[in-house]
């Protein structure tokens, strides 16, 4: 029987549904900003990546429009072929100059990013050390690799030293990658301790700074620049598409390293370049955050200010150290009730669960940017209080 063939996906549908894991995906009819129409209601936005309030910036769109003007809509090939335009050699030499590497490549997003830089580091014979919470894209690459996966405790120099010396000695070589701001939590990885420790058993060290390019470090330069390694640390991936407010992702760190993934990664080599416009576009936030650190400071400064109101009103904010703001609430069903609450209230902030979370460790969580007024998140705290007190959370 023919249908008998799909009666996996509904099971598999009727099971997310009912352990309230089911996503419902909104429509955004209006650019990200700190306030958006979202299914057609003008809403308070807490959701966004939008760090700096880059997404729907003069500047940028300028830069984009020029670009289209200038070159085109689309390269029309694959870097390797004919898709290195001029623009992508400026974006990537301004890049690699503001993060202080030696080198930068530019591919068509963060996701990608991973998938290119981790396979040509290691395979088969290798052993990748990765933090237990560590970003799907980075579990992506690694699985890409077919290098064996050993997973060290959230943040945990003395666990990641445990498994180098119980595994390294059975593999041919040895990376170790975390996330630099973990997406769901908004702590930061202790990374001169955990490169401390690669370093001693001559283990690759690799660096996802999605959340934290144009957040941390001076003038939003990152978690390499945040912790002083410049130069000792081997590779950092990065996204245009979160605090830069575009789109795609960044290979930096040691020429050698830099120059050899351009010849091996296959997003790189088998997946078209991004665009005129976009890559324009990102050169014209680069220049925005050359400029001044104003957006950046900003941004922490609301931050700051919405994660000590959220703990006095009785939140729990988790492990949040970033702009990042988890409100932790446990139950799936929970979350999702609390979110669609908000947003009644005129507040879009999402609930996150498994496979998102662990289990049993759904939340919502907040997103602070420079975009946001002091009013803005008055009003984005009231409504949480509101909420809060009418589900007894607070
Ligand atoms: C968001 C994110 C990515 C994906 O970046 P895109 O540019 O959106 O593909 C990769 N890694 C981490 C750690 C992220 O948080």
């Amino acid at each position: 029987m023919t249908s008998d063939k799909l009666a996996f996906i509904q099971a598999e549908m009727d099971n997310l549904r009912e352990s309230n894991l089911l996503i419902t995906i909104r429509t955004m009819g209006s650019p990200a900003d700190a306030w958006m129409i979202v299914d057609g209601r003008r809403v308070l936005n807490f959701c966004t990546n939008n760090y700096l309030g880059l997404a729907n910036h003069p500047r940028l769109k300028e830069a984009a429009k020029a670009a289209i003007d200038r070159w085109g809509v689309g390269p029309a090939a694959v870097r390797s072929i004919a898709g290195t335009q001029a623009l992508h050699l400026e974006l990537e030499r301004r890049l690699a100059a503001f993060k202080g590497v030696e080198d930068a490549l530019y591919v068509q997003s963060g996701f990608c990013a991973n998938q290119a830089a981790i396979p040509p580091l290691v395979g088969k014979e290798d052993v990748i050390f990765s933090d237990r919470l560590n970003h799907a894209s980075i579990i992506d690459g690694a699985r890409l690799s077919g290098a064996k996966i050993i997973i060290y405790e959230h943040c945990d120099p003395a666990d990641l030293e445990a498994k180098i010396r119980e595994h390294l000695p059975g593999y041919r070589r040895g990376l170790m990658v975390t996330d630099g701001v973990f997406s769901m939590d908004g702590d930061i990885a202790p990374l001169d301790k955990l490169m401390e420790v690669a370093d001693r058993y001559g283990v690759l060290t690799m660096v996802d700074d999605a959340h934290g390019e144009g957040v941390l470090g001076r003038g939003g330069r990152g978690i390499v620049d945040h912790f002083g390694l410049h130069g000792k640390f081997d590779v950092e991936i990065g996204t245009l598409s979160k605090a830069f407010g575009v789109v795609g992702g960044v290979i930096a760190g040691k020429k050698t390293i830099v120059d050899y993934i351009r010849q091996k990664a296959r997003p790189f080599l088998f997946s078209s370049a991004v665009t005129p416009a976009d890559t324009a576009a990102c050169l014209a936030a680069v220049d925005l955050l050359e400029e001044s650190e104003a957006l950046v400071r900003k941004l922490w400064d609301n931050a700051a200010c919405f994660r000590a109101e959220m703990q006095r009103l009785g939140f729990d904010t988790g492990r949040s150290q970033t702009p990042i703001v988890p409100v932790m609430l446990g139950d799936a069903g929970l979350a999702k009730q609390f979110s669609r609450e908000l947003f009644e209230a005129g507040v879009f902030a999402m609930s996150i669960g498994f496979p998102t979370v662990p289990r049993g460790q759904a939340r919502i969580r907040v997103m602070n940017t420079a975009a946001h007024s002091r009013d803005d998140l008055a009003q984005g705290l009231d409504a949480f209080a509101k909420v809060g007190k009418k589900l007894g959370v607070i």
